[in-house]
């Protein structure tokens, strides 16, 4: 499957049937494995056999999904997570921890925003936000002793600033620290990260990979192009024996292609459980056999949608990185030369009660707090997300108090245009 194209690794990557076997991908709906033999186990655990024995660490389901996307990613080993920010908590916390340094875009989800600003920070992790388009010398001066990684978003959730991932994996790999990419928006068919520099590739499952808003998931995606034994004293986690795990030095035993994804699954899965179910990921494969198909679609109705709103004289202003005039619009096309992502933000001309009067008009499209779903939905954070702030507040969180969030699903873009417009001639 390596040489396939990307929508053949979409609809059978990761799962090949034998003679006889189903040639859908088993649900294996088991947490424990049988073993004839106490020392075969033993193997299993001293890590010199591969096979399953307890399903918080590893499943044949889960695997194989993982497999898949590590295909879809051009990557050397892949791990799935109960969420996206599981994926990101572990990506991050895999090589670093107490006394640490992140250097992170500020254009990220609010939800990885907290988990470094705050969670991670009372973990003795600090961390150094830069404007995404901040220059090389800014980018650079972020950098301390202790980093350890930098972090960033290919098309951020909501600003949908566009990453330049060329500019980001060459201040990191500078410092000698590795790049991670959260490319849950454009995901895997639009954007490839490694090809780029990037080194690891985090994801919320949850958004358009599943893509029926069925399933919470995460998925971790390793390139195997980082040298960690260059910089061993730096990483000792990954080039030193690991005591709580027999001795094993990972880099050693799994090289550079395996050694960050079987540590973060013996050590960090083990330690704090954050699984996904062999059911999700049954569901999210069922989402991934049509991502190449539905993306195509997301981005046609979010080009068509914001060509509309922008034309609209009730509509103060559109950000949509495929528009000829967002201002990130050069660098989506170096990345993601065949579409972006299906979501547009934009803002009402009359602020906050214009927004909400206007969401509350439209039919087709739902409020919800969801992006990347085969149903259009919108969210309108002033008014739910961010209700405590005052508009001083929502500026300086950069969310505009007009700001609408619209997320168009897999409907015809004729009945999308046509609820917008009913919705915007009533306010
Ligand atoms: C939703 C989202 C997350 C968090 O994922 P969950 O699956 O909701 O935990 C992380 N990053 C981005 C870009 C997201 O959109």
């Amino acid at each position: 499957m390596e040489n396939a194209k990307i929508g053949t690794k979409c609809v059978q990557g990761g799962y090949q049937a034998g003679n006889g076997e189903p040639r859908q991908v088993p649900i294996i709906q088991s947490t424990t494995f049988k073993y004839a033999t106490g020392d075969a186990m033993g193997k299993l655990f001293d890590l010199e056999a591969s096979g399953y024995f307890y399903s918080r660490l590893q499943n044949p389901t889960c695997d194989t999904i993982a497999a898949k996307i590590a295909e879809l990613e051009g990557g050397t080993a892949a791990m799935l997570t109960s969420s996206g920010q599981a994926a990101n908590f572990f990506a991050t916390f895999n090589i670093c921890g107490c006394g640490d340094h992140i250097v992170a875009s500020s254009a990220i989800y609010g939800g990885t925003y907290n988990l470094l600003a705050v969670t991670m920070k009372r973990m003795g992790i600090d961390v150094t936000f830069v404007a995404p388009d901040c220059t090389e010398d800014k980018l650079n001066a972020a950098f301390k002793p202790e980093t350890k990684l930098v972090f960033g978003e290919t098309i951020a959730n909501p600003a949908l600033n566009v990453l330049d991932i060329e500019k980001f994996a060459n201040a990191a790999h500078a410092h000698g620290v590795p790049l991670i990419v959260d490319n849950t928006f454009p995901t895997s068919v639009n954007c490839n990260p490694f090809k780029w520099g990037a080194d690891i590739v985090t994801h919320s499952t949850t958004k358009y990979m599943d893509g029926h808003g069925s399933a919470v998931g995460g998925a971790i995606v390793d390139s195997g192009k980082f040298d960690w034994t260059k910089y061993a004293d730096k990483y000792p986690g990954l080039c030193t024996p690991d005591e709580s795990y027999h001795g094993v030095t990972y880099t050693e035993r799994f090289g550079l292609g395996g050694a960050f994804i079987t540590k973060a699954t013996v050590q960090l899965m083990r330690d704090l459980g954050s699984v996904q179910s062999p059911f999700s990921a049954y569901l999210l494969n069922l989402g991934l056999e049509s991502l190449h198909v539905r993306m195509k679609k997301h981005c046609e109705n979010g080009l068509a949608v914001a060509k509309y709103l922008e034309n609209h004289e009730k509509i103060a202003w559109v950000n949509y990185p495929g528009l000829e005039s967002s201002k990130d619009y050069a660098l989506a096309q170096k990345y993601m030369p065949n579409g972006t992502c299906g979501v547009v933000s934009f803002g009402v001309k009359g602020g906050r009660e214009a927004a909400g009067a206007f969401m509350e008009n439209l039919k087709i499209v739902a409020i919800e707090t969801h992006v990347a779903d085969a149903r259009s939905c919108c969210l309108h954070p002033a008014t739910t997300t961010h209700r405590q702030m005052n508009d001083e507040e929502l500026e300086a969180a950069g969310v505009s108090p007009d700001l609408v969030r619209l997320s168009c699903g897999l409907e015809d873009a004729e009945d999308l245009i046509a609820d917008i417009e009913q919705a915007l001639s009533q306010i």
